[in-house]
């Protein structure tokens, strides 16, 4: 027997499978992990399927060595997956493979952990017997009288009440009185929260809609829906209940969340509900976590999987349901190589593996929304929270006015009068603050030099560090490629002395929180807080309990997150995603207002909102504040119909960076005369062209790379994924001193 092996290695010019010679007494099967020879090393690969025979003569053909596991690591849906997402990306197979399985499992840097266990040989009245004949040891009889009332216990557990006890087991084992065995010991992740609510709820009528008509579609193994709920209208408990009865029909269910400070709600919501049955994969885990959470969900032993994005891969059998909770996140795409839409991938799962599809939101994509109008989804709809609770009532505040009267604080009087009530009263507050850090940025104000970061065209912005050596507690730092730098004591343009701070982040709001209500403690959470394994969950966890009572953060905070004493949120400043030159701004900050806005009033008491703002008359900040999902779709739709946004278009760009500016220049020239040249020899790929224009992108500089980029707006339709494909292969082609590549409607256009 032979077998195809895809070796790991992401080259294109070793791309391909290879053949190797099955030994006699190997047993291999596909998707398996194999160790085998390859030039003068050897190397793990994947077996990608078996054969009888091979045109490769005897003499040259090697054979596997050994197998890294004696189960399948990917599963043939999971490998079915790998092929068609390579062709898509145009990416080795082996890139694609790497997603299914945890890294650290490859070349072997992590390994099942055991533990020794100690167990009674015979009966345990006949341990305590020899217990009390024990004359020489006092150890050996302590141990003795442990095990008699419960062995197996852990040899570690043993040492607590018995010190030292090795020797001691040692002997008694040699005596045939215990057995000393080594048992896997498996590493669970912590980081749920402890609330956790365990109890089924009888469903509202709306929620038992909802579900009867996913049920039938979850027998059958097919159904796409679409949730969409107002915030707080209960679909959580919808899926929840869906996985219970995937479940009960004996499949698999897999729940994933946008990002990682998700995950601990979600997790504590299903360990409450489903036990050890839940497990968790994302890449805060330990590498030891990961994969031991990975094998319980390969064994089959956990079955419904909560996770970010990459949880999409889980290696589980039998697959009944995906959920995909917040799905307008563009957190789901991933823009690491090799690049994927989990959405995508969900679906291309589902209909693979005969498994029901819901995507949930209170905002859904305009794009999901639209499939659903459609049909390609069916949609269902909670228009109301539960237990008629109302939604939150909101107000917003013209900050230009504070200004006029003199407020210069970021907190408008309005949002201070409500804070002082809402913690007067003992209930809790969250302050929605987009952007992390204390100052936005540094200038001068004799020249208005701004200080930008070495390695990239972005401004500083100015953090304080809670842990540096006095005198050195402020710096500056980039947000994009992590950077730092002194804050100058004087102009580096113009030397003069005067430089001054702009604009506020969350460093900044919780400073003036805390001198404000010094009698309150609050959190923040944003990426700097949130550092380790259990980040996340700490603060959300001191939030829940009551020990903090003010929650300041960025959009971590701003969907999702269910804290029932929540009565009051603010948004500090709604402006900032509305201003980024993107064609989606709008759809994002109503979706982020729209969403923190819904973590008021979710418990008994009704909630408040207060959104402070520049732009108080801008429309997509009133339909937020009336929470009108309708009304933004069927706007935002008709403009992006209007000037040719997709969904009725594709936006695109080959995308070229080098550390050399000319360099840089020469090649995006060079591509450019390529893809000309191209496009005159295929007139039909030309009529997709809506605009092709090759400019410097907003950011001419990153991590030390110069940049430049052909910008494309698409048609769609059959042509265009030839067209796509021949843009990728001029993207990627080499040339000298820089790396190109070809994005598909990237999720961030800078
Ligand atoms: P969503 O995800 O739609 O914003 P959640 O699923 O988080 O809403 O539910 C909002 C709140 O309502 C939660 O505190 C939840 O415990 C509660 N809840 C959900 N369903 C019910 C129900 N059927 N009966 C009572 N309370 C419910
Ligand atoms: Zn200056
Ligand atoms: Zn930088």
């Amino acid at each position: 027997m032979y077998c195809q092996v895809i070796v790991d290695i992401t080259h294109d010019s070793v791309a391909r499978p290879f053949t190797y010679l099955i030994p006699g007494d190997l047993r291999v099967t596909p998707g398996q992990r194999v160790a085998v020879p390859f030039g003068s090393r050897e190397k793990e690969g994947i077996v990608l399927s078996l054969c009888e025979s091979t045109e490769i003569a005897p003499e040259r053909i090697r054979s596997v060595v050994r197998t890294l596991e004696d189960y399948p690591a990917v599963l043939p849906p999971l490998m079915a997956l790998a092929e068609e997402m390579a062709e898509k990306a145009h990416c080795p197979l082996a890139e694609t493979l790497r997603l299914m399985m945890p890294a650290e499992m490859r070349g072997g840097r992590v390994r099942e952990k055991t533990e020794l266990r100690a167990a009674l040989a015979a009966a345990p009245e006949e341990a305590l017997k020899a217990a009390r004949e024990e004359r020489r040891s006092r150890k050996r009889r302590e141990i003795l009288e442990l095990l008699a009332e419960r062995s197996p216990r852990k040899v570690s557990e043993i040492a607590e009440a018995v010190k030292d006890p090795r020797e001691a087991l040692r002997s008694l084992a040699d005596a045939g009185l215990i057995r000393l065995e080594r048992e896997e010991a498996l590493r669970t992740p912590g980081g749920g929260l402890q609330d956790a609510r365990s109890d089924w709820h009888p469903l509202t009528p709306e929620q038992q809609e909802a579900l009867e008509e996913v049920l039938p579609a979850l027998k059958e193994g097919n159904g796409r829906f679409l949730l969409h709920g107002v915030t707080g209208s209960g679909k959580t408990e919808v899926f929840l209940h869906a996985v219970r009865r995937a479940l009960e029909m004996g499949k698999s269910a897999v729940i994933l969340v946008p990002e990682i400070a998700l995950t601990p709600q979600m997790v504590s919501w299903f360990r409450a509900r489903f036990g050890p049955v839940a497990a968790v994969l994302h890449s805060r885990l330990s590498a030891g976590e990961r994969y031991d959470e990975w094998r319980r969900i390969r064994r089959g032993d956990a079955r419904v999987v909560i996770g970010a994005r990459s949880a999409v891969f889980a290696p589980t059998e039998n697959l009944g349901l995906i959920v995909v909770d917040e799905e307008h996140e563009s957190t789901y795409f991933s823009d690491h190589h090799p690049r994927y839409d989990a959405r995508e991938v969900a679906e291309s799962r589902c209909r693979r593996e005969r498994a029901s599809l819901i995507l949930a939101s209170a905002t859904p994509s305009i794009l999901s929304f639209a499939r659903a109008s459609r049909g390609d989804y069916m949609l269902l709809e909670m228009p109301r929270r539960v237990a008629d609770r109302p939604m939150p009532e909101v107000s917003i505040v013209d900050m230009r006015e504070e200004l006029e009267t003199g407020n210069r604080s970021v907190l408008s009087r309005e949002l201070v009068r409500e804070l002082s009530g809402c913690m007067s009263r003992g209930e809790q507050a969250m302050l929605l603050m987009n952007r992390r850090g204390y100052h936005s940025f540094v200038s001068c104000r004799k020249c208005g030099y701004v200080v930008k970061c070495s390695q990239c065209d972005i401004s500083m912005t100015c953090h304080v560090e809670e842990s540096a050596p006095p005198g050195r507690e402020t710096l500056l730092r980039c947000h994009y490629c992590g950077s730092t730098q002194p804050i100058p004591e004087k102009c580096p343009s113009c030397g003069s002395p005067y430089i001054r701070y702009f604009g506020a982040g969350t460093q900044k709001v919780e400073a003036e929180i805390r001198r404000l209500f010094p009698d309150c403690a609050c959190g923040r959470m944003d990426i700097d807080t949130t550092g380790g394994k259990d980040g996340h969950a700490r603060i959300l966890e001191a939030f829940r309990s009551g020990k903090t009572r003010i929650l300041i953060g960025t959009q971590m905070i701003a969907k999702g997150l269910d804290f029932p004493q929540v009565t009051l949120v603010g948004v500090i400043a709604a402006d900032l995603t509305l201003n980024l030159p993107d064609y989606r701004s709008r759809e994002r900050t109503f979706q982020l207002l729209t969403q923190v806005a819904g973590r008021a009033g979710r418990g008994q008491k009704p909630g408040r909102v207060v959104i402070q703002t520049y732009r108080p008359e801008d429309p997509v900040i009133r339909m937020a504040a009336r929470q009108d999902y309708r009304a933004f779709f069927e706007d935002e739709f008709r403009r992006r119909r209007i000037s040719l946004y997709p969904p009725f278009t594709i936006l695109a760009r080959v995308l070229i960076a080098g550390p050399e500016e000319a360099a840089a220049e020469n090649a995006v020239r060079e591509a450019e005369k390529e893809i000309r040249d191209g496009l005159r020899t295929h007139p039909e790929w030309e009529k997709r062209i809506l605009m092709m224009e090759t400019e410097p992108p907003g950011i001419r500089f990153l991590r030390g790379q110069a940049r430049r980029q052909i910008l494309f707006k698409l048609l769609t339709g059959n042509e265009t994924e030839m067209l796509c494909r021949f843009l990728t292969e001029r993207a990627e082609a080499p040339r000298p001193g820089v790396t190109g590549c070809f994005e598909y409607n990237p999720t961030s256009m800078i």
